[in-house]
């Protein structure tokens, strides 16, 4: 299989590291080695330096402040800190709200802390895998320090009304977290706009490279007090102890600017692409059903189940295409999809559901080809369960 014929559609797992980037990135690795830590010679300030640059790239994305920016390694960690970070320091007598759609990144962890003693109500949704603001206001308790609602969906991309959900807790003294990991490469978010207090990302996820990611931490008020998962020399303000991944921090930089600038073209041309790819499918295949909210949705995403056909069957049957099954974000577990049971629907139908997501390199060429494959391989599967 040549690498041409192959087609990467699982940008929502992860995404290529931007030659633009990369080349930011290289000279820190051998060249500018320096421990942004070291106070006591030029190789440490120099190395501080870009990490202070792209600490300003990050948090002028966000419409934050420099200082609130937390470096981690990924958006998991991220996820934990503000977590048990917020849990960890109210005490168990604190209520966390949260949604059953959210990354396992976020569940896991609040399951963990519900059985360390913790309050957790997980908010149901609705078809089109909405949180609804008004079950977040009912939810709401005196004791209920934290509501975390992912920003846009891993697996169906439906973008959660985030400033709605922020406009409650605002007004209810709750702080708020939300996982910006799938979100942030495509979607302008202003943190104080929306009114979040805590932000996860990951650079992997908007072409920057993986290992690295970050948490905003508001430092107005409600004042967000956390404590660290890691201690050690006190790195960022005592919130993430370590040496600095100053190669990976100057990309996540890189990348995230480059994201910001592209956005204006690369949204409306993705969404473009995903549209055609579902008018061809339809003219060729007939109705499909489509997983997640028909325009609240991120522009590259698309979640579908074709009746009758197995998504692993699906997968197997087309090794030069690169998509995923629904339930495959949560990556190392192979549970059926919780989101999409969340969304209601039916366990025949979350064995169907295949997710797309598109990309910076993704060409109308290679949407064509993939729905010609598809449909080949969807009529062939179907000839073989008629016969
Ligand atoms: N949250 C969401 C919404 C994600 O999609 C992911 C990655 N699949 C994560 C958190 C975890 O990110 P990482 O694996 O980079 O820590």
């Amino acid at each position: 299989m040549t690498r041409r014929s192959y087609v990467y559609l699982d940008h929502h797992a992860t995404t290529p590291v931007d030659p633009r980037v990369l080349d930011e990135m290289l000279p820190y690795f051998s060249d500018v080695y320096g421990n942004a830590a070291s106070r006591d010679h030029r190789f440490g300030a120099e190395a501080l330096e870009s990490v202070q640059r792209a600490r300003r790239l990050i948090s002028h994305s966000i419409g934050s402040r420099v200082e609130e920016i937390v470096f981690t390694s990924g958006a998991t960690e991220a996820n934990n800190l503000a977590l048990k970070g917020v849990v960890r320091n109210q005490g168990s007598q604190c209520h966390v709200v949260t949604s059953a759609v959210e990354h396992s990144a976020v569940l896991d962890c609040l399951e963990a802390a519900a059985a360390d003693g913790t309050d957790v109500t997980r908010l149901p949704v609705d078809s089109y895998g909405m949180v609804r603001p008004e079950d977040v206001a009912d939810a709401i308790r005196p004791n209920t320090c934290l509501v975390s609602i992912i920003a846009a969906n891993n697996e169906v991309g439906t973008i959660q009304p985030i400033r709605e959900i922020g406009e409650i807790t605002r007004s209810n003294g709750v702080l708020f977290h939300t996982d910006a990991t799938q979100a942030i490469g495509h979607l302008k978010l202003d943190v104080r706009q929306l009114n979040v207090d805590l932000l996860s990302a990951s650079a992997h996820k908007f072409y920057g490279p993986k290992g690295i990611g970050f948490l905003y931490v508001s430092k107005r008020q409600p004042w967000v007090r956390l404590e660290p998962l890691l201690h050690g020399g006190g790195h960022e303000g005592g919130l993430r102890s370590g040496t600095l991944n100053v190669p990976g921090i100057v990309g996540m930089g890189s990348a995230v600017d480059l994201a910001q600038r592209l956005r204006g073209e690369e949204a409306p041309r993705l969404a473009a692409l995903v549209s055609r790819m579902r008018v061809r499918l339809e003219e060729e295949l007939g109705e499909f059903s489509l997983h997640g909210h028909p325009s609240k949705r991120l522009p590259n995403n698309l979640n579908l189940g074709f009746a009758g056909i197995n998504a692993k069957a699906l997968v197997v049957n087309l090794p030069d295409l690169a998509f995923s099954t629904g339930s495959a974000c949560t990556s190392a577990k192979a549970h059926p999809s919780h989101v999409l049971r969340a969304m209601g629907l039916p366990a025949e139908r979350v064995k169907e559901a295949v997710r797309f997501g598109l990309g910076r390199s993704t060409t109308e060429e290679q949407i064509d080809y993939t729905v010609e494959r598809l449909t080949e391989v969807v009529k062939r599967l179907r000839s073989v369960r008629a016969s």
